[in-house]
């Protein structure tokens, strides 16, 4: 259990009222705001943690989930099964907020107020496969990740004008972006047709991206993939998604992990698992035998006397690593018996005499009658 609280960082009780939250969160974030505390890692933690705090609470269906799963179980469930989050991975659902408390607006569609200029938006989260080896989930791996996205367009510092002052509040809508229509007795809203909808206009664009205020390039990104990654696993890479648009924050990218099966090892849970191939006497007698693991090391591995086949063999903390939580699963050895298909003539001598004198009836290739039967047969 973490000893994380929503209500705790937030600073309220758990009946705090909606107003109550909104007036510890702005407390909080003006506090830790990252203008007021620049380069002050510690106080963008807080700002976030508040953010990330303020966004579960102040959402009536979300308050309630967390109050009936809990901290962990909840947030959880917001990573999609909880698979995939490695280590120095970070969040930035304040985002959205941010932009609705300090700059006094936010989606387009939902202004209130008169707004001044462009509305900044949150850029697009990208996801893209990644297919690696099991070895590879087992060791864990840094992936070299070559994608398209958008970026903020340096020419103009994503205002898509060179100047702040070239972009102006359509007149038409007076920067709403909708206009008033009456019919009949009804009045609606519609999109300005003067700004398309934007309420705004840029007097003359920036060049480079056409006023759309970010152009897109290509990137490569180097991911540390964890160790004891999950098939299926969403990793996320902050920020690595598409740039917001007019100063928005950028979206995130999300690698989807693909993991191939191996020829010789399969997983379970965190547990390695392999099959050994040992002859019939080695499991009557018991054996010392050498097995290669997937990272490509020897373990000398014991083999009990008198082995049934099947038998599960367990090297403590040789699997794979847990994400969550220390320690290691197990590596599984299951035992196998190799028949062989062809025996040379003492081998078979040997083994037929080793069924007569247990006593066992056995069939040869030829078609005889085993020696078992011939002591009564003869
Ligand atoms: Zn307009
Ligand atoms: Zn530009």
């Amino acid at each position: 259990m973490s000893k994380k609280d929503y209500y705790k960082i937030l600073g309220v009780e758990k009946t705090a009222t909606t107003a109550e939250l909104k007036k510890a969160y702005h407390k909080l974030a003006l506090k830790y705001h990252p203008d007021r505390n620049p380069d002050n890692k510690e106080a963008e933690a807080k700002f976030k943690e508040a953010a990330a705090a303020y966004e579960v609470l102040s959402d009536t269906e979300k308050r309630k989930k967390y109050d009936q799963f809990g901290h962990d179980t909840y947030e959880n469930m917001q990573q999609g099964g909880g698979h995939g989050h490695g280590g120095g991975m970070d969040f930035d659902i304040f985002n959205d907020l941010f932009n609705n408390m300090f700059n006094g607006q936010g989606q387009r569609s939902s202004r209130s107020q008169q707004p001044s200029g462009p509305a900044p938006q949150k850029g697009r989260d990208l996801q893209k496969d990644v297919s690696i080896t099991l070895k590879e989930a087992y060791l864990g791996v840094k992936k070299e990740i070559s994608y398209s996205h958008y970026f903020v367009c340096t020419t103009c510092k994503g205002q898509g004008a060179k100047n702040k002052s070239d972009i102006v509040s359509c007149q038409k809508c007076h920067g709403y972006g909708q206009v008033q229509v009456q019919q009949g007795f009804f009045s609606f809203a519609q999109p300005c047709r003067d700004c398309q909808g934007q309420g705004f206009k840029i007097k003359t664009p920036c060049t480079d991206c056409q006023g759309q205020s970010r152009r897109k390039e290509q990137e490569m990104v180097t991911v540390s993939i964890p160790k004891g990654i999950f098939h299926n696993a969403d990793v996320r890479v902050p920020g690595k998604g598409d740039a917001g648009v007019y100063g928005g924050p950028s979206g995130d990218l999300f690698l989807h992990i693909i993991i191939q099966p191996d020829k010789k090892f399969t997983r379970e849970d965190d547990n390695l698992v392999c099959t050994v191939m040992l002859t019939y006497p080695q499991l009557v007698f018991g054996c010392q035998i050498n097995v290669e693991l997937i990272d490509g090391t020897q373990e000398s591995i014991k083999i009990p006397k008198a082995c049934p086949v099947g038998e599960k063999i367990i090297i403590h903390g040789k699997g794979f690593a847990k994400l969550r939580g220390v320690g290691s699963g197990n590596l599984v050895i299951i035992t196998q018996c190799q028949i062989p298909k062809k025996l040379n003539d003492q081998a078979k001598e040997l083994l037929k005499n080793y069924s007569d004198a247990v006593g066992t009836e056995t069939k040869s290739e030829d078609g005889f009658i085993s020696s078992f039967f011939k002591k009564f047969l003869g």
